[in-house]
């Protein structure tokens, strides 16, 4: 198993580990714990350096985070000392914690859901069930979101009981009664006074840090599904 210290602490940029197993086939290496994110939730794994080899790819398998690692393979057993990307992860923090602002003002004044989405690097997009989304909305709806981010509002990451978590009518809103039936714990993210999530990302302490967010399009996937489209300036 491998403890994910980006879990504990999104800040962490340099941690010490010891290589609990490696696979020569795919030049990828398992820590007994990591700062490194792997892919999930719509988020991009991170890049960086484990002691001088650049890590390309971080994904998680089974109970394992694999590191995928250009350069010789170290021993397990071996102590290494790793070293995340920050530039990126930083952006991909803002560009998570923006995601979350958009699903809160979405719920909060038009009350529609979120069905799904992906992000990259200062960017990407997320579909809502929201028949009356149009053009005229778009404006308004960049304008709040730019309005919660002035409003510095705090980040709190828990994590919960599940029967605990299970209370919380903000939490079975965005489909935790998903979660596979063996989790006893729920981890949340909230943004104090507008979100409330089970999530397992990496986001920033306050939503000043995110920046100016701009909504740069959006589409209809029918009646009911739409599409909208963010950057974040740099
Ligand atoms: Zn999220």
């Amino acid at each position: 198993m491998t403890e994910l210290l980006a879990h504990q602490d999104a800040y962490l940029k340099e941690f010490e580990a010891t290589v609990i197993a490696i696979n020569p086939e795919e030049n990828a290496i398992a820590l007994n714990q990591t700062a490194f994110y792997p892919e999930g939730g719509g988020q991009p794994y991170d890049t960086g350096w484990l002691d001088d080899s650049p890590v390309t790819k971080v994904k998680r398998q089974g109970g394992e985070i694999w590191h995928w690692i250009e350069g010789k393979l170290p021993a397990v057993g071996t102590t290494i000392h790793g070293k995340i990307d920050w530039e990126r992860r930083h952006k991909l923090m803002r560009t998570h914690t923006a995601f979350h602002i958009l699903c809160g003002v979405v719920w909060r004044d038009y009350a529609a859901q979120v069905t799904g989405g992906n992000m990259d690097l200062l960017k990407g997009r997320m579909d809502f069930e929201f028949e009356t989304l149009r053009q005229e909305l778009v404006k308004e709806i960049e304008e709040k979101l730019n309005a919660e981010v002035a409003a510095a509002r705090d980040i709190r990451v828990k994590v919960l009981p599940r029967e605990e978590a299970f209370q919380i009518p903000d939490l079975i809103r965005t489909k935790i009664n998903l979660l596979p039936e063996g989790i006893t714990e729920v981890r949340t993210v909230e943004i104090e006074g507008l979100d409330l999530q089970a999530d397992g990302g990496t986001h920033v302490a306050n939503t000043r840090e995110v920046g100016t967010i701009k909504i740069v399009g959006y589409k209809s996937k029918g009646k009911l599904n739409k599409r909208i489209m963010l950057e974040i300036e740099t």
